[in-house]
């Protein structure tokens, strides 16, 4: 029977030890303690991340120094197109060990990349790590700008971050103030079709795959899927750099949360793909 969250060698609740991450960063701060530990200690000479520009508007970004992965810490709810400036990061940068992180449908993107590098043939082997991060559904940058702006009320230059989660999308001001919720039902209209035939939650592909559902507040989940992944996780072990607790396997919101959303939405997704496939439109798989 195949596993609704894909491959994977272990399974952690963890969080960044450190205080700035903790508090720049979304849940545990896996994605930026991993960056900024791999590219101080050499595993990493560079890392692609989504850095925000002019109103809250995601782009890519080859963050080579902690302050570059500081500064673009935390998860924008729109499309922020990273493959493309892989090549650059190893062709503009000269990188060796480049650190990737983004959406299920990106990593796929890479590893199909990988195993057909035509036009890629000479970065294939600079990739050092591919960090996934959980992903039930995305807004093209116009739906979220509706609903941060008319929906929330708050202007996109003014936000500090935004979150889903409990059912609600958190915007949170730049001025410190309490954050601004939007019912999730709400966001609905706004999403991404293409979303709605997307069957990986939890990036099946990657090499670690991170997200809040299944571990508490301020905490992440970490899958950790092949050797890659579990060799550069034993390292920032080792280092400190995470703590851990043992993921909650029996509660309603610990890992059966992660496995029932993940569930949800392969069999929303393949009804939609059945219907799309009955009219004669285009599917992905
Ligand atoms: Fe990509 Fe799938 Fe997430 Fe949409 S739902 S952004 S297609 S991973």
């Amino acid at each position: 029977m195949t596993n609704p969250i894909g491959e994977y060698i272990e399974m952690i609740s963890a969080r960044a030890t450190d205080p700035e991450i903790l508090k720049k960063a979304q849940d545990g701060g896996i994605v930026t303690a991993a960056y900024v530990y791999g590219l101080e200690n050499g595993l990493l000479d560079g890392v692609i991340v989504a850095d925000t520009a002019e109103g809250f508007k995601p782009v890519p970004k080859i963050a080579r120094t902690r302050e570059e992965v500081l500064s673009a810490c935390g998860t924008k709810y729109s499309v922020c197109p990273n493959v493309s400036v892989v090549k650059n990061a190893v062709k503009e940068y000269a990188l060796e060990k480049v650190g990737f992180v983004g959406t299920p449908c990106q990593i796929i993107a890479m590893k199909k990349m990988m195993q057909y590098p035509n036009a890629f043939r000479e970065t294939v082997g600079n990739i050092g790590l591919i960090i996934g991060i959980y992903c039930m559904e995305n807004f093209p940058y116009n739906g979220i700008k509706t609903l941060v702006e008319e929906y929330a009320s708050v202007q996109m230059s003014d936000v500090l971050k935004t979150d889903i989660g409990k059912g609600k999308l958190f915007v949170y001001p730049k001025d410190g103030s309490e954050a601004v919720t939007v019912p999730i039902k709400e966001t609905i209209p706004f999403e991404q079709k293409s979303c709605h035939v997307c069957m990986d939650y939890t990036a099946e592909l990657a090499d670690i795959a991170t997200g809040s559902v299944g571990s508490p507040d301020g905490w992440s989940t970490v899958v950790i899927r092949n050797k890659r992944g579990k060799d550069f996780m034993d390292k920032m072990l080792a280092a400190g750099i995470l703590e851990t607790r043992p993921l909650d396997m029996e509660s309603k919101g610990g890992y059966p949360l992660l496995e029932k959303l993940s569930d949800n939405k392969k069999a929303k997704n393949a009804k939609e793909i059945e219907r799309r496939i009955e009219m004669g439109l285009p599917v992905p798989y």
